[in-house]
């Protein structure tokens, strides 16, 4: 049993001001495998204390040991490798290999990511009658999701480090385990006291004690749309700055001329990975009519690669999903889609064959989807696919383009015209064609209602800071 029931403010393991904990589970296995502090507002007003006395100092820290510093905590993270992919596997039921090839190696990318930005980064610059300089924003509030526990924090807390900002984090409650070793990896590598802090404990005080903080300049939230609106709501009363990375429910478009078997491959590893847990996943598959029944037929084929099950099993691709809430959501959402109609072509209710322990799902994909069912338009955040069909390429764009989300977009195909077209046509931040790989130094984040703001990268870095223009500085 993992007890972590402290806190980390000002440099040091502290006892939470409150004698509550939280639970956490291994959602393979349903068993508790440690516990967490449930942290207290008084808990967070003394890291935030905490943050604001080391702001000075460290808003002034020069860059190059700030580099320094995130070259360090890379190497330290490094060192952690072992422990990180155990825990993810544990706390999040994420497939072992996955958990080194996803979580942990993202999650060490952005901090050798910000540190190379660093290096470059713009922080002055000269106009004809100004001279303008990016100051780090602050005290700035990180509330993290559950679905990429190390991806989703780093990539906030090496930007805000690379910003010269200080910072309190809450990760979720239910992965709250990998977050508490990045916490070590701080700890051991010497970020100053009170630039780093750590609050454990739940969404709706700790999260909610955050985003209310009067002293809080900036929060960063990746999450549900639902909480990053309240969380807008509590930053409005003293006009804090926010970012929100939330939702999607992103499309992939087929193009006419695609090979069936890479385009099947492409939409069953979007829903597969990470159990469809991916604020970014591919989850309305845009298919040409005449492709349809090939399409279905190349899916059912290729299913057999992505094996759901056991996370310590180096065969398994897919996972549960992170709680049983969250299993019951994707098994009302597969009731849903049945109901309204759409054809179930593989998949469906229920844990898969052969498994009945564990918050597992199908691998669950349906036809005959129209895009305004449920099913096409909400989030499910389970490995759940809704194929659609279309004539003409403009239909494509429409149905690609009808969802209030607007996070990722992605397309499978050859003929450049067509690509370019429907790229520059999809509403979205961030598109990927042809299983294009990642790049970290490019900007992430959503448009409508996928979010505000954007991470990674210098864009990453922008966001924990302000721009200063001074204008009538004497040359010499
Ligand atoms: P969530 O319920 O919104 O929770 C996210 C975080 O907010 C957790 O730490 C949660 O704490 C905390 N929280 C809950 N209520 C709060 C409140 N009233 N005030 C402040 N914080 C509060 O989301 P989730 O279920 O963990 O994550 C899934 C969602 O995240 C999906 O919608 C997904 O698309 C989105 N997401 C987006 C991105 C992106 O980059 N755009 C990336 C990943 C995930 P507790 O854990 O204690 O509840």
């Amino acid at each position: 049993m993992l007890n972590h029931t402290k806190h980390y403010i000002n440099g040091e393991w502290v006892d939470s001001t409150g004698s509550d904990t939280i639970e956490v589970i291994n959602p393979a296995t349903e068993e508790v495998i440690g516990k967490i502090s449930s942290g207290t507002e008084e808990d967070v007003n003394q890291a935030v204390q905490a943050a604001k006395e080391a702001f000075p100092s460290f808003s002034q820290m020069p860059v190059d040991d700030r580099v320094k510093l995130l070259e360090n905590i890379a190497k330290e993270y490094e060192n952690r490798k072992d422990d990180l992919v155990k825990i993810m596997t544990e706390e999040l039921g994420s497939p072992i290999t996955k958990s080194e090839q996803i979580h942990y190696q993202m999650g060490l990318a952005h901090f050798k990511q910000a540190a190379e930005e660093l290096k470059t980064f713009q922080f002055t610059e000269e106009r004809d009658n100004s001279y303008i300089i990016k100051e780090p924003i602050g005290v700035s509030g990180l509330i993290t999701p559950w679905n990429f526990p190390t991806n989703q924090i780093s990539t906030k807390l090496a930007s805000a480090l690379a910003a010269g900002s200080t910072l309190v984090v809450k990760p979720a409650s239910q992965t709250p385990f990998a977050a508490i070793i990045i916490a070590e990896i701080f700890d051991k590598v010497g970020v100053p006291k009170g630039v780093f802090n750590l609050v454990n404990g739940s969404g709706s005080v700790v999260g909610e004690a955050i985003s209310s903080h009067p002293d809080i300049d900036f929060v960063s939230f990746t999450g549900s749309g639902a909480v990053g609106s309240s969380i807008m709501k509590n930053a409005a009363e003293d006009i804090k700055n926010v970012s929100l990375e939330l939702g999607g429910k992103s499309p992939l478009v087929i193009l006419k001329d695609a090979d069936v078997k890479e385009a099947a491959r492409t939409a069953l590893t979007q829903i597969a990975t990470n159990t469809g847990q991916v604020c970014a996943a591919a989850t309305r598959v845009i298919v040409p009519e005449e492709m349809h029944k090939d399409f279905i037929q190349a899916m059912k084929e290729l299913v057999t690669e992505f094996p759901v099950g056991d996370p310590q099993d180096k065969n398994t691709f897919t996972g549960p999903q992170v709680s049983e809430e969250q299993w019951k959501t994707v098994q009302s959402y597969i009731k849903k889609g049945e109901e309204e109609g759409a054809t179930l072509a593989i998949g469906g209710p229920g844990r898969p064959d052969g498994i009945d322990k564990g918050f597992f799902s199908k691998i669950t994909v349906f036809t005959n989807v129209q895009n305004d069912m449920t099913i096409a338009q909400e989030e499910i955040f389970g490995p759940v696919m809704s194929v659609i069909t279309y004539k003409v390429l403009d239909e494509a764009i429409e149905i690609a383009n009808d969802t209030v989300y607007g996070l990722a977009g992605y397309i499978v195909g050859n003929d450049k015209e067509e690509l370019k077209k429907v790229a520059s046509s999809i509403r979205a931040g961030q598109i990927r064609i042809n299983n294009s790989k990642s790049d970290l130094s490019a900007p992430f984040g959503g448009f409508k209602q996928s979010g505000i703001g954007r991470e990674w990268g210098n864009y990453g870095i922008e966001e924990f800071m302000e721009p200063k223009a001074i204008m009538g500085m004497p040359s010499n």
